[in-house]
């Protein structure tokens, strides 16, 4: 018999993508979700077709629905480019939707590691996640750059609202031929952003960690910061056993975040969540993309086995959200049952190819994965599994 379903007093914004994480999403939704909660959810069609149709508007209406509702849960989307503008046959090469809803919500993105005890990480010593905090915003992603043509004083230059007088720095006498020149900024408020979003998801997972080992009463250990500049601190990551929040320049971000998910083994375990100053607004998706190579094989009635688990992880990542903001304990119960229940089927052998991979190498059979429906069943079934344990005792 199904046990009553949990009920959810707030809304959640949703934001539907593109290609085979649209098809997986699909599925999460209709055999992870639905039959067990029940949801208000605030729909948006961010799949490509719909941006072009919609001049983009969706997108910019998504985020404003995410800081109205404080949660969203995206799936992977298509950022065009030219040989995507001929195949969808776009009005325009429309801006990467991440970018855009970055802009709106302000926000701060954080990528974790989902770590499951049978798979081979490339460090092996990272027992715990490391997770990734990076304002996106300014760094070399908003430079001003010159090619400077032959000798000649490049200047930084700084003129105050209001005021006559101008701060001049001199930053290099070019002789001879000259060379490159690169301006960069970034402001206080997104500098301290990232830390006050890091204290944020550190707390949460402090106590979300404690709740796991079954002690949520325990008083909330102290955490601190420890500022150390990128170099020692890619060294002391890489020899260090992980369960910490990094909290990095936009650029160093992004490159750090690529570094550790390959370290930690697969893209489809590494989950990503923008966190709003506010600390009251998230959104959460999985870091990898819309996985194109496996939809085009999809598309011409092939076998698939993409993994889920990061799009799983948004949904149980946002609703964990949703059941701390309206303090609904079954909910949160509920996410956590679905985390473990991921996790638990890959660490029962069940898994997808990419993992398969990783523990059986190059030379691995078809019996030794599932395909991508066989494995969000055999979630299902775990996570009906633990659920019903739950109710008997
Ligand atoms: P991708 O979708 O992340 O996939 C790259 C490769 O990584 C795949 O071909 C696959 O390798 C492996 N992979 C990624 N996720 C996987 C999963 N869940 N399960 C199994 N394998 C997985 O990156 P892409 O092919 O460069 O980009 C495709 C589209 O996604 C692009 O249009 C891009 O704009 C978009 N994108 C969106 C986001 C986002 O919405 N946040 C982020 C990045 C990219 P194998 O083929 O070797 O199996
Ligand atoms: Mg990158």
């Amino acid at each position: 018999m199904e046990c009553q379903k949990i009920k959810v007093a707030n809304p959640i914004v949703e934001m539907d993508g593109d290609e085979m994480t649209r098809v997986i999403w699909k599925s999460i939704k209709h055999k992870l979700i639905f039959p067990f909660v029940e949801l208000d959810i605030k729909y948006f069609d961010l799949g490509l077709p719909n941006r072009d149709a919609t001049d983009d508007q969706v997108t910019v209406e998504s985020a404003q629905a995410t800081l109205k509702y404080n949660v969203a849960i995206k799936c992977a989307t298509i950022t065009p480019d030219e040989a995507r503008v001929k195949e969808f046959n776009l009005k325009r090469m429309w801006k990467s939707p991440n970018g855009t809803i970055r802009n709106i919500l302000n926000g701060t993105v954080f990528r974790e590691p989902i770590i499951c005890k049978n798979i081979p990480k490339l460090v092996p010593g990272w027992t715990k996640p490391i997770c990734i905090g990076r304002h996106a915003f300014g760094d070399q992603y908003r430079a001003t750059d010159a090619v400077i043509q032959g000798p000649g004083k490049l200047k930084l230059v700084f003129v105050p609202e209001g005021h006559d007088e101008k701060t001049e720095l001199e930053v290099f006498n070019f002789s001879g031929a000259g060379g490159v020149a690169l301006s960069m900024y970034n402001t206080d408020e997104w500098v301290y952003a990232v830390y006050g979003c890091s204290e944020e998801l550190h707390h949460y997972q402090l106590l979300k960690s404690m709740k796991i080992n079954g002690n949520p009463s325990l008083r909330l250990p102290g955490y601190w910061y420890e500022h150390r500049l990128i170099d020692d601190m890619v060294a002391y990551a890489l020899k260090s056993e992980g369960g910490y929040v990094w909290a990095c320049k936009n650029y160093d971000g992004d490159v750090q975040s690529d570094f550790l998910a390959q370290g930690f083994g697969s893209l489809g375990l590494m989950t990503s969540v923008l966190v709003c100053p506010d600390g009251k607004t998230i959104e959460a998706e999985a870091a990898h993309g819309t996985v194109t190579r496996h939809y085009r094989v999809h598309q011409k009635g092939g076998e698939t086995s993409t993994n889920s688990i990061a799009s799983i992880f948004a949904w149980s990542q946002g609703l964990a959200h949703r059941a701390k903001l309206d303090g609904n304990t079954r909910l949160l119960d509920f996410t956590e049952k679905l985390e473990a229940a991921c996790i638990g089927t890959v660490e029962s052998g069940k898994m997808t190819k990419d993992l398969a991979l990783l523990i059986h190498g190059s030379k691995v059979a078809r019996a030794q994965y599932l395909n991508t429906e066989e494995f969000i069943d055999a979630v299902a079934k775990e996570l009906r599994a633990r659920l019903s344990t739950k109710a008997k005792l």
